[in-house]
């Protein structure tokens, strides 16, 4: 199993893509493809599982990236069917960083019907509970992922066939979930009412998929046909295509705004926009907010380059590639602690000297989490002669940890979350700092009037303190949620 990379371990990570195909020759192939392009959203364990006729269910589960090991033909010659799901992971919940392998994804169950797996993408907020009661009435777990209490919950239901267990189940489900399941006939997804993180259908060939983000699909040659709609549930079948229902009670949306940031990749479409083109605007709109007289405009590679591209543009700034990343450096198999975490950004990123040296530079990251590896780039920055720094983030404060499917560190870890601007200013010993604004952000990914502060657009507990949905869970052990005073 890879460690995390020391640099990463300075990001909110996504963790889960899902993937699923009907309807083509060997769509375990075509999974293993999928994962491949959303392995950004998990790279510590994947599994598929297929479904043919004449052999029932297979499936393979495995620590490390697709690559390493959805690409081998003694496994791929093992998940034969048209009919096929799968899951990139880091971990959720439960055993965090020491994931077991029966907490890899897909989950299977058999039932009276027939059998069922199931790939989630998010976190349930409500699962101890859930869990606490399915072990009184006598479920057996196998895992410690809050995702399993799905197929204990269907087991339970007294529904007629799977996608109507599956309907009861995430009924009683609370927080953020997008989910691509199977039956031996059906390719079944589904999008929480509130739509927290995304789900996107596509046609390939004859067949159909759904995925986590349309890159997914160009990668199997699928055209993208639309978003599955917050609280939608699409079963798909080979004699009837797309079926919709909305078996919630519908809410209004709250998409994950961080998936504009960060997390989605910036060729996947986001409500029908290119990520590319949100984050140039998200640039441009920390432009107008917070100018600065400097020489160049550099990004904090790869993440923080449409944002560093759109405040050159909208500054009239010359862009420059003032940090190189070394695209080769793969995962470190040091262990990250704190000093190793520091070194760890001088082993991927290095400064362009000859293009720094006596410039007033402006740095354009997409985030500020724990600091340190803002800290070490401003150093290497300085160490390179610049005359000055000044910081620009393409998202407001990372003040509140996400509970939502998303590795955040606690709140006590988050700088925002521990310190005022001026004392972060100061804490990084940068000649400025500034955030794109809340109601900037909105501006940028499409609200012209911004923040709808009565009931907000999006999903932005994390910058806000705002959670949609409560976190039920963390505050049973002790979480505090913001309160009105802050
Ligand atoms: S808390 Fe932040 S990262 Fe989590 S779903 Fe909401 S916007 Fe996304």
């Amino acid at each position: 199993m890879p460690p995390a990379h020391p640099f990463d371990d300075d990001k909110l990570r996504e963790e889960c893509g899902i993937f699923g195909v009907t309807g083509v020759q060997d769509a375990a192939t075509f999974v293993a493809l999928g994962l491949h392009a959303l392995q950004h959203r998990g790279q510590e364990a994947g599994g598929i599982v297929a479904h043919d006729p004449e052999q029932g269910f297979n499936s393979a589960r495995r620590f490390g990236y697709v690559r390493d090991n959805f690409t081998s033909a003694d496994i791929m010659e093992t998940l034969p069917g048209p009919l096929a799901i799968g899951h990139v992971r880091y971990s959720t919940t439960g055993s965090k960083g020491q994931t077991a392998i029966r907490d890899v994804q897909p989950f299977f169950g058999e039932f009276s019907m027939g059998g069922a797996a199931i790939a989630h993408n998010g976190n349930i907020t409500n699962a101890n509970a859930l869990r606490r009661e399915l072990i009184e009435r006598g479920s057996i777990f196998q895992s410690s992922s809050d995702s399993e209490c799905i197929i204990h919950l269907m087991a339970r239901s007294l529904q007629r066939n799977i996608p109507e267990r599956m309907e009861d189940a995430l009924r009683r489900v609370e927080g953020a979930f997008s989910v691509v399941a199977m039956t031996r006939t059906k390719l079944i997804g589904v999008r929480d009412p509130l739509g927290v993180r995304p789900l996107v259908l596509g046609r390939v060939g004859d067949g159909w998929c759904l995925s986590s983000e349309t890159c997914a699909l160009d990668i199997i040659g699928a055209e993208f046909i639309r978003e599955i709609e917050p609280g939608e549930m699409v079963v798909i079948t080979a004699d009837k295509g797309v079926e919709s229902h909305f078996p919630f009670r519908p809410q209004p949306s709250k998409f994950c705004i961080f998936e504009h940031v960060y997390f989605s990749r910036p060729d996947s479409i986001l409500g029908g926009r290119s990520v590319y083109e949100t984050r140039e605007a998200i640039g441009r709109e920390l432009a107008k907010e917070s100018p600065a007289e400097a020489d160049i405009v550099c990004p904090v590679p790869d993440s923080g380059t449409p944002a560093a591209i759109g405040y050159s543009l909208e500054s009239g700034i010359p862009y420059a590639m003032g940090i190189i990343r070394n695209q080769y450096m793969g995962r470190t198999f040091i262990e990250p602690t704190e000093q190793i975490r520091n070194m760890g950004v001088r082993l991927k990123l290095n400064v362009n000297r000859a293009l720094i040296r006596g410039k007033r530079v402006v740095l354009v990251d997409d985030s500020v989490v724990r600091g340190t590896t803002s800290r070490k780039i401003k150093e290497m920055i300085l160490d390179a002669g610049a005359k000055e720094v000044h910081f620009r983030i393409a998202s407001p404060p990372t003040a509140w940890p996400c509970f939502y499917g998303v590795d955040t560190p606690e709140r006590e870890k988050l700088l925002a979350a521990t310190m005022s601007e001026d004392e972060m200013v100061k804490h990084l010993a940068v000649d400025s700092l500034k955030f794109i604004s809340l109601d900037g952000l909105y501006r940028a990914v499409g609200e012209s009037q911004g923040r709808n502060k009565a009931c907000p657009q999006y999903c932005d507990a994390c910058f806000s303190g705002e959670y949609p949905v409560v976190p039920a869970d963390k505050v049973e052990q002790g979480f505090k949620m913001r309160t009105a005073a802050e």
